[in-house]
């Protein structure tokens, strides 16, 4: 992170000129002397509507964009409002899941994208909350969008960027509304964690590629591996993850805008 402190120094002015780095929360007004003149990038977080163990079914809206907020300040970013809908896939089965078709999200999500680029930021980054068939949706579109009109993309699923990270933390690997998952939205809001319906036959590692495959998957927390991720509740382990979580998803979006920059691509 250190490489990037002078960086870091350059995006403080914004701070004095903007009230909010929630880009639904400022006027168009405002919007129009900050974007791209004072930043020019946005991150817009991610996600969809689906069973999570004992955290919310909008967990994977609640952590990319409290991840996003966390950001912004360091990447003198602005903050889109979250897409809560997305393609849920084998949980779709379970109480109050929700799944988009990929006919409905692809043109939707290009829509999206297309007018954040319109508006003028220069650098859009997903913070995706969900994985399966949205993240293919989301890096193809991310991809068209930043070739047609001229602006660099990013997408990034944190729980899998930030995968040594969990294993750091708690030591073992996590899962699917696992240890990590339940723990970063411990670390973002604990009324959201219900501990007390919280029992490990809750919990199913998925199978080895190739072996099984079951729908509606059993479970609802899915550990990556067998004996690993069953829900522990830290709330130290659980600040100490968000956190060393948002310092490397930051030093990933830095690093790859201070690239960008130095290759001198759609500038
Ligand atoms: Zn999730």
């Amino acid at each position: 992170m250190r490489r990037y402190a002078l960086f870091f120094c350059a995006w403080l002015p914004l701070a004095a000129q903007s009230p909010t780095r929630e880009l639904a929360e400022l006027n168009w007004m405002e919007i129009r002397e900050l974007v791209p003149a004072k930043t020019a990038t946005l991150l817009l977080p991610t996600g969809t509507l689906e069973a999570h163990g004992v955290i919310n079914n909008g967990a994977d809206a609640t952590a990319p964009l409290a991840l996003a907020r966390a950001m912004a300040p360091k990447l003198n970013a602005l903050v889109a409002p979250v897409v809560p809908y997305g393609v849920t896939g084998s949980l779709d089965a379970y109480a109050g899941g929700l799944t988009i078709s990929e006919a409905a999200y692809r043109p939707y999500m290009a829509d999206l994208l297309a007018g954040f680029a319109k508006i003028g930021f220069r650098n859009i980054v997903v913070v995706n909350g969900h994985g399966g068939p949205q993240t293919a949706i989301l890096n193809e579109v991310a991809e068209k969008t930043g070739r047609e009109h001229r602006v660099r993309t990013l997408v990034v699923n944190w729980w899998t960027y930030c995968s040594d990270v969990t294993l750091k933390v708690f030591g073992e690997d996590g899962g699917h509304a696992g240890w990590n998952e339940t723990a970063f939205i411990q670390a973002i809001d604990p009324k959201l964690v219900r501990r007390e319906r919280y029992n490990d036959a809750l919990a199913t590692p998925r199978g080895a590629e190739g072996a099984w495959s079951a729908y509606p998957f059993p479970s609802s927390i899915i550990l990556y591996k067998p004996g690993q991720g069953y829900v522990r509740f830290d709330q130290a382990k659980a600040e100490a993850y968000f956190k060393a979580v948002v310092e490397k998803m930051t030093g990933l979006v830095a690093e790859i805008i201070a690239k960008w920059d130095q290759a001198g691509a759609f500038k």
